[in-house]
């Protein structure tokens, strides 16, 4: 019995196998016409200053408009992008236009503010990556402070290689935040030794402030690090007034999320820029 069972196993976990890389291959396989055919587009999330209310950024988010089955969000195709590699032409897509579309608001009269952008580590290992951002700045006539990279802490393992490309796009006077931190391999030498702005909390830890005291310490500590480091601090996936609440009185400088506004089209963000 034992016997008869074990080829059977293997063909229902092959079949399962299959079916989830066909599945890859397809999206891998869609993405590439994705590009040619304009199927992505860009949202953008408001970021607030804690204090005032006032929108301080705004981080561009890619959707994919697919054909045949509609919205994907990007949790379900950057994986796939980055493993295949085409996360370098679509992060690319991502830059320019998040380029000119912050260019189109402050050409129109808007209120100006820095746009987030985030990036994967294989764009940033392309040879001369702080050069050809410096080339789309100046393509789209944007100014470098109005644009920010966010960077995760996984890329940042390889310390001694990112640290020459971080202070090249430094100097070019673009800003760098670390996005989810508190999630990645978390090495604190680096925030001494590379040049950031910016320290985001990651959404997990700012959803369980009310619930959960280990996660309220954390939040404060890092705020509190940040600040001795002479970093600035936003929350992440802020829905509550009492995580509101929280972070006000723990000195947060800055929050994203849900409470103040999910992502939107560009459109939107101009009406509230205008206000
Ligand atoms: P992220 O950079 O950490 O972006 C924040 C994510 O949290 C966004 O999900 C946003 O819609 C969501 N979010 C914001 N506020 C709230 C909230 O209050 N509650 C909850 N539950 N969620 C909130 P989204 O747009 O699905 O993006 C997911 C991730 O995909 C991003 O996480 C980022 O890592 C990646 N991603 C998105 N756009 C790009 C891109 O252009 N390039 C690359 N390389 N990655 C991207
Ligand atoms: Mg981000
Ligand atoms: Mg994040
Ligand atoms: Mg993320």
């Amino acid at each position: 019995k034992a016997k008869e069972s074990g080829p059977n196993e293997c063909q229902v976990y092959r079949e399962e196998w299959d079916e989830a890389s066909l599945e890859r291959l397809r999206i891998q396989h869609d993405l590439r016409r994705a590009l040619i055919n304009q199927e992505f587009m860009l949202h953008y999330q408001p970021q607030y200053d804690m204090h005032t209310g006032a929108i301080v950024g705004v981080e561009a988010l890619l959707r994919w408009h697919h054909p045949e089955r509609g919205m994907i969000p990007p949790s379900q195709f950057i994986p796939i992008a980055e493993d295949s590699g085409i996360i370098v032409q679509i992060g690319q897509w991502v830059l320019e236009e998040a380029c000119r579309q912050n260019k189109e608001w402050q050409d129109a009269g808007l209120l100006k503010i820095p746009v987030s952008v985030n990036l994967s580590m294989r764009q940033f290992w392309q040879p001369n990556f702080p050069e050809s951002v410096a080339a789309v700045l100046e393509r789209f006539g944007l100014e470098p402070r109005y644009l920010e990279l966010e960077i995760t802490e996984s890329m940042t393992m390889d310390a001694d290689k990112l640290t020459n490309s971080l202070l090249r796009l430094t100097d070019i006077g673009i800003g760098i935040s670390i996005d989810d931190f508190g999630t990645g391999y978390s090495s604190f030498s680096y925030l001494k030794h590379f040049p950031i702005d910016r320290l985001k909390i990651d959404r997990s830890f700012v959803s369980d402030i009310e619930d959960d005291p280990d996660d309220a310490e954390i939040v404060a500590a890092i705020i509190a690090m940040a600040h001795n480091l002479h970093m600035q601090v936003i929350a992440e996936g802020v829905e509550t007034a009492q995580q509101v609440h929280f972070l006000k009185m723990h000195l947060c400088d800055e929050m994203q999320g849900y409470y103040g506004s999910p992502p939107v089209p560009s459109e939107r963000i101009a009406e509230m820029l205008a206000a």
